[in-house]
């Protein structure tokens, strides 16, 4: 190997781990700011006797604002903003700007809300993208590949990248699971600021498939600032003063995040070793019962992201999925936290087809039969019916693998059909 191309490759490899922005010192670290929502699309929303109506809309935007002049108050940083007034960008348009933009961090702002309706949940919690998005990821990266290589001025020196070889390929690969590593580090900031210096309650840093984080090729997060439908948060979200302190602690989570990356690009040395994906999902089994619950049921405590599997007449009920060790043990603290002293991580071979049986949805289940002129009988007439000590119970398809019976499920929930139960069914 030639010393020219040693350089010339030890420089790209420079460029790959240490940011392709960030190492022309004289550019600004572009900030893109997604106020959640918009317009028509109010987002979720409460009316209270003493705050009125608190809509997520006009939260997202007021924290998105005051965030955005602190930014702009240094030379260092150029904001670019999704919206500044109350209009719905699509979530397409919202990524495609941070894409055009070559954008250094994306960050969207949104108010939670869980679907009980006098909420027990509280606090805040931060998304990054999650574990089934890397591909999608990916084929951005490759599709946005001139915004991001074939700067004029960086031309020269990706003269010889060719996105279709297998070297570019894990280059490629290498800097998503950097921008996965660089979204949980600034995640992570943003939820000790909330819990340190604001005294909010934290439900970490969670990996969640949300549209507009799948989309992009860069860092990025989606900030749940409180729940809507809890008095302490919504009173809180919708002050002047709440908003001010979210907006710093973002603000100041953006300034350490910054400061992280300009060390990286002149001390190399103490680069960190990269998180690898663990070959298995893991879910987080909070309990297993003889009943059926809703995912809003108040014995689910509020968490999000439940997904009931039945087993042998059990309803076992999981909490979240990832692929990463760290957010797999958050997810179990979330859990214990939330009360479910006794759960325990649970590991899934993505795509496992079972030896024997199968896997079906489980449509309803209840004392009456269903009526033969319901709209669901309509959408499902092949639906199997078994009764077992006076309960009816409907079920649907057969699936190899869980991730098939969750899509099948998905599409169910699509189409109105909703509070189906997968089931596992080994004989
Ligand atoms: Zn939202």
């Amino acid at each position: 190997m030639s010393s020219h191309i040693f350089y010339r490759k030890f420089f790209f490899l420079l460029m790959i781990f240490f940011g392709f922005n960030s190492i022309f010192a004289q550019k600004k670290f572009t900030v893109v700011l997604d106020a959640g929502h918009g317009g028509s699309d109010t987002g979720a929303q409460r009316s209270y006797g003493d705050l009125g109506l608190v809509q997520e809309k006009n939260i997202t935007l007021g924290i998105v604002l005051k965030l955005g002049r602190m930014l702009e108050k240094s030379k260092d940083f150029k904001v670019i903003y999704t919206r500044k007034v109350d209009e719905y960008p699509s979530l397409t348009s919202r990524t495609d700007l941070a894409n055009r933009s070559k954008a250094d961090l994306f960050v969207s702002v949104h108010v939670n809300s869980s679907r009980s309706s006098s909420s027990t949940a509280q606090g805040t919690e931060t998304f990054v993208q999650g574990p089934n998005q890397n591909k999608t990821n990916l084929d951005v990266a490759k599709a946005e590949n001139d915004v991001i290589f074939l700067d004029e001025k960086d031309k020269e020196n990706f003269a010889s990248y060719n996105p279709s070889s297998p070297e570019s390929l894990i280059a490629l690969k290498i800097q998503q699971s950097k921008y996965l590593q660089a979204s949980l580090t600034i995640g992570g900031l943003v939820e000790e600021n909330f819990v340190k210096k604001d005294k909010r309650m934290s439900r970490g840093v969670k990996q969640e498939n949300l549209h507009v984080l799948r989309m992009n090729a860069m860092p990025s997060i989606l900030i749940e600032t409180g729940f809507v439908n809890n008095y302490d948060d919504a009173r809180y979200i919708s002050s002047e003063d709440g908003q001010q302190s979210i907006a710093e602690s973002i603000y100041n989570a953006i300034i350490s995040y910054k400061k992280l990356v300009d060390r990286n690009v002149k001390e190399p040395e103490p680069e960190k070793p990269v998180e690898q994906p663990l070959k298995n999902d893991f879910r987080i089994l909070l309990m297993s019962s003889p009943s059926r619950y809703t995912v809003d049921d108040p014995a689910l405590k509020g968490l999000k992201y439940i997904l009931p599997i039945k087993e042998n007449g059990f309803y076992k009920y999981y909490y979240a999925n990832t692929n990463y060790a760290s957010i797999r043990d958050t997810n179990l603290k979330t859990a214990k936290d939330a009360g479910f002293r006794n759960a325990i991580s649970i590991s899934f071979v993505p795509n496992q087809a079972l030896g024997t049986g199968y896997y079906t949805l489980e449509i309803y289940a209840g004392k009456d039969k269903l009526d033969s002129k319901s709209a669901v009988m309509k959408m499902l007439p092949d639906m199997e019916r078994t009764k077992e000590n006076g309960i009816f119970y409907y079920t649907h398809g057969r699936y190899r693998t869980l991730e098939d019976a969750v899509k099948a499920q998905k599409e169910l929930s699509d189409k109105g059909v909703t509070n189906t139960v997968i089931e596992k069914r080994t004989k």
